[in-house]
């Protein structure tokens, strides 16, 4: 019969920094692309249930389904959208959105939640709008992706410099 340790075990923390590559995927991969070799977003059209979902999900993440990456499930949105909501967080606890990391000094704008135009209620992008604080920026109000020029497009979010709001 084995005998059980009494020996204590003492944690040491530790904070890793590490970076690393890993393939986007296919349907993220292809989302990445067009972004950066047409300045275009495109979703993923559930064939099932009609969600258009943005980022574009293998899985439907309303009835489930697998989704085929073939064409006919892609649909083009548009390059403007409708502003849900904007909010701008101050202080010490910003983040970058991008990477979730906090770095020092670095000051963020605010950041909008854009349904692009062609989306239905499972299409969201949260994106950094060209603003200074949220004083003139109201859900409804109309928005504009500004993109990078091409040469500068790498296949990330970040491909759009920001979301402007415009006149219609
Ligand atoms: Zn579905």
């Amino acid at each position: 019969m084995e005998e059980k340790t009494t020996q204590e075990y003492i944690r040491v923390p530790h904070r890793l920094t590490v970076h690393w590559k890993e393939p986007a995927g296919a349907f993220v991969n292809r989302f990445f692309l067009r972004m950066r070799d047409k300045a275009e977003l495109w979703a993923i059209k559930c064939p099932k249930c009609g969600a258009i979902l943005l980022p574009p999900e293998i899985v439907c993440g309303k009835c489930k389904i697998r989704i085929e990456d073939k064409e006919e499930n892609w649909l083009k949105l548009g390059n403007r959208g409708t502003l849900l909501l904007a909010y701008h967080v101050t202080g010490s606890r910003e983040i970058d959105p991008s990477t979730g990391w906090h770095p020092d000094g670095q000051v963020f704008g605010p950041l909008g939640f854009i349904r692009p135009d062609g989306g239905n209620e499972w299409t969201l992008l949260v994106h950094a709008m060209d603003a200074e604080d949220t004083k003139n920026l109201h859900p409804g109000m109309r928005v504009e992706a500004v993109w990078k020029p091409r040469k500068e497009r790498t296949g990330t979010m970040q491909d759009i410099k920001f979301w402007r709001t415009v006149e219609e």
